[in-house]
């Protein structure tokens, strides 16, 4: 995926907001989205909590949010605004369709003191659910770099990772774990365990916003971490040509046998401090059978753990040219989440 600032529609969002979008767009962006918060917050008694900031933040952005758990709520939002005039909100019946889990909406007959101009209409139903928090920040993000008016008098935010789509989520990213509150709470909880790991992550959430899922919190502490952290994901599946080879073999009447899918690192994502550093694997690498992930995701060990740490060298992963990784010993946190394998990954000296 082309990264965030070189991407056409963010220099447009960028110039259009009049920061620098030649150098670091993205960064130019979210900084514009902190002085906003921080002139709002300034003057004003001290918020305590994210939900504080919340309040404060939606009511300087014009913005309610109306959540959908049920058929019925959607129904009862739908006649709520048509009743007010505002018949665009009968879109929302196909619009929240399986890939879309917002829609913002800006309404037209109200005068310009309203503190309800936007509405947020967030679907909480099924899978949706767990991303309830991080989407009311995704929207709120979306208002933060508005421009005039939105270009249209409706928009959908889908999972289509569209460029402006992606931004918006770094923004929730960042914002919706806004530092001042989240930092201080991630420090002491790290000081209080003697490092990072996956219950870190758990106790932080417990203090800062437990309606936050798990892996927003999780993603929000590796980006904040003094140390270089890689965050992988591993699974089942195949290589490149291995995947051509599935789907031209599909369509031939006589197929050749399938190739066996292996465990491979499926995701990887790595913290600011792992750029630039040997702390580096690639998507989509086979996992070595001496590795700790290839042990615990195939459950080699006796005991049927929900989690296990162990060290290794990196040297032990092979490219499919047969070239070797960085020498550098690595700890290795590994638990299963849901229905994937995550895992935590930094030199082993610093952890
Ligand atoms: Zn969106």
């Amino acid at each position: 995926m082309k990264k965030l600032d070189s991407e056409y529609e963010i220099h447009k969002l960028a110039a259009g907001l009049k920061v620098d979008w030649q150098q670091n767009a993205v960064q130019n962006i979210i900084a514009l989205c902190h002085d906003k918060i921080s002139k709002w917050t300034k003057g004003i008694s001290k918020i305590r909590s994210i939900q504080e900031l919340e309040v404060l933040v939606c009511e300087k952005v014009k913005l309610v949010f109306e959540e959908i758990y049920r058929e019925d709520d959607l129904k009862a939002v739908i006649r709520k605004y048509v009743s007010l005039g505002e018949p665009i909100f009968s879109t929302l019946k196909t619009d929240l369709d399986e890939k879309t889990f917002a829609t913002l909406i800006e309404r037209r007959r109200i005068d310009g003191n309203s503190q309800d101009r936007y509405v947020a209409v967030i679907d909480c139903r099924g899978s949706k659910a767990p991303r309830r928090f991080f989407s009311r920040w995704h929207e709120i993000a979306h208002l933060l770099t508005l421009q005039g008016q939105l270009q249209l008098p409706l928009h959908r935010s889908t999972t289509d990772r569209s460029p402006t789509e992606r931004l918006m989520d770094t923004i929730a990213g960042e914002i919706g774990f806004y530092d001042p509150l989240f930092r201080p709470i991630l420090r002491d909880e790290i000081a209080k365990e003697g490092g990072f790991a996956f219950t870190t992550v758990e106790r932080v959430r417990g203090r800062f916003c437990p309606e936050a899922s798990f892996q927003a919190t999780l993603n929000a502490c590796v980006n904040r971490l003094d140390v270089p952290m890689l965050l992988v994901e591993i699974g089942l599946g195949y290589k490149k040509e291995e995947e051509r080879q599935i789907f031209s073999s599909q369509t031939t009447l006589f197929s050749e046998a399938h190739p066996k899918p292996k465990l491979r690192v499926s995701t990887i994502i790595g913290n600011d401090r792992a750029r630039g550093t040997s702390l580096k694997i690639h998507r989509n690498m086979q996992v070595p059978a001496a590795s700790v992930l290839h042990r615990f995701f195939f459950k080699e060990d006796d005991l049927p753990a929900k989690e296990l740490e162990g060290f290794e060298n990196l040297n032990i992963w092979r490219h499919s040219d047969g070239g070797a990784l960085a020498n550098l010993s690595v700890r290795i946190r590994v638990r299963r989440f849901e229905s994937s394998v995550i895992a935590l990954i930094s030199p082993a000296r610093l952890t």
